[in-house]
C-alpha cells in the first residue's frame, strides 16, 4: 500500500515542487530586504456638495413679469396630458433647474412661547422637502450662503396691495465656489407661519416646486404645483408634478452663453445687486 504524506500532498517531502522551490527562494530574499512600513493611505474626503459662496454676481432679472417662455422653449411646443411643462417658463438663460439643491430653512427658536409654533412651522417645511428630495437631489446646509433655495418663516411682503401665504422669488448670479464660477439660481422663498400646519406644508410644497424649477402652475387642484388650489391642501406630489418635474431634469442646465444684452460674465462685475422677482404667486395659500 502506497503511504501518503498528507502535509505535502503525497509527494516526498524533500522533492518540492518548482512553485513551491520559486516561493521559498522569493521569501528567502524578501527577508533580507529591510521591512518598509505600509504606504498611508490617503484617504481623500469627499467633495463638498454646497462649498460657500466665495463672490457673487446678480444679473438682470430672468423673468419680467408677464413674459411668455422664451422662443424656442421646449415648454411652448405644445401640451402633454400626463403633465403641465408647457405651462411651465424658463429664463433667457435656459431651465432654472439643478442636478442637486443646496437647501437652507431659517432655524426657529428652541425654547421659549414662540418654540412650539416655530417647530410647528419647520415640520411642515421639512415635510415638503421630503417629498421633493424623493425626486431630486437635496442637500440641507446650516449657512444660507451654501444655498441655491432659502426658505423664510415669513409672510410675503404685500405686492399690488394683495397678501399671499407663499412665495418664491428667482435670481440669476454669477456665483464663485471653490474658486469656480457658475452661474446658479437663486431662490429666495418665503413661508407664513400664520396657517394651520397641513395648509403650511401644502404651501411649501407649492413653493418649494417653484424654487427646484418648476415655474409655472397645473391647471388641475389635485397637482401641488395647482395656480387654484382645491379645498383640500395638497401635501403628496400627483403623478402629473412628478412627471412634469422629471421632465424638467432632462432639460440643460442654465448656460451663460447667451447672456441678454451682449452682456458677457465677466462684465458683470460692476452690475448693480439686482433681486429678481419674477413670479407672482397669489394662490399659494
Ligand atoms: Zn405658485
Amino acid at each position: 500500500m502506497k503511504r501518503i504524506d498528507r502535509r505535502c500532498g503525497g509527494r516526498p517531502r524533500h522533492q518540492l515542487s518548482p512553485a513551491p522551490r520559486l516561493l521559498l527562494l522569493l521569501s528567502a530574499l524578501l527577508l533580507q530586504l529591510p521591512i518598509q512600513p505600509p504606504a498611508p493611505v490617503q484617504s481623500s474626503p469627499l467633495p463638498d456638495p454646497c462649498p460657500p459662496e466665495q463672490a457673487a454676481h446678480p444679473l438682470p432679472p430672468p423673468l419680467p413679469e408677464g413674459t411668455s417662455p422664451a422662443p424656442g422653449s421646449p415648454a411652448g411646443t405644445g401640451t402633454a396630458p400626463d403633465s403641465y411643462r408647457h405651462r411651465l417658463r424658463s429664463t433667457p438663460h435656459g431651465w432654472a433647474r439643478r442636478d442637486h439643491w443646496c437647501v437652507w430653512v431659517e432655524p426657529g427658536s428652541s425654547e421659549g412661547p414662540a418654540a412650539r409654533w416655530d417647530r410647528r412651522w419647520s415640520d411642515a417645511v421639512q415635510a415638503a422637502l421630503a417629498e421633493w428630495s424623493g425626486l431630486l437631489p437635496l442637500t440641507q446646509v446650516d449657512e444660507p450662503e451654501r444655498a441655491q433655495v432659502r426658505v423664510l418663516r415669513r409672510r410675503p411682503p404685500l405686492r399690488g396691495g394683495r397678501a399671499s401665504h407663499g412665495r418664491a422669488e428667482l435670481a440669476l448670479r454669477q456665483v464663485q465656489r471653490g474658486g469656480l464660477w457658475r452661474l446658479e439660481p437663486l431662490v429666495v422663498v418665503h413661508v407664513s407661519p400664520d396657517q394651520r400646519q397641513e395648509a403650511t406644508q401644502a404651501t411649501a410644497l407649492h413653493e418649494l416646486g417653484h424654487a427646484f424649477g418648476l415655474w409655472g402652475h397645473s391647471d388641475d387642484p389635485g397637482d401641488a404645483m395647482a395656480g387654484v388650489p382645491g379645498p383640500v391642501p395638497v401635501l403628496r406630489l400627483s403623478e402629473r408634478d412628478r412627471t412634469t418635474l422629471r421632465w424638467l431634469q432632462r432639460q440643460p442646465e442654465l448656460s451663460p452663453e447667451h447672456p441678454p444684452d451682449g452682456e458677457t460674465p465677466q462684465g458683470l462685475s460692476g452690475t448693480p445687486a439686482v433681486e429678481g422677482s419674477p413670479h407672482r404667486d397669489p394662490t399659494a395659500d
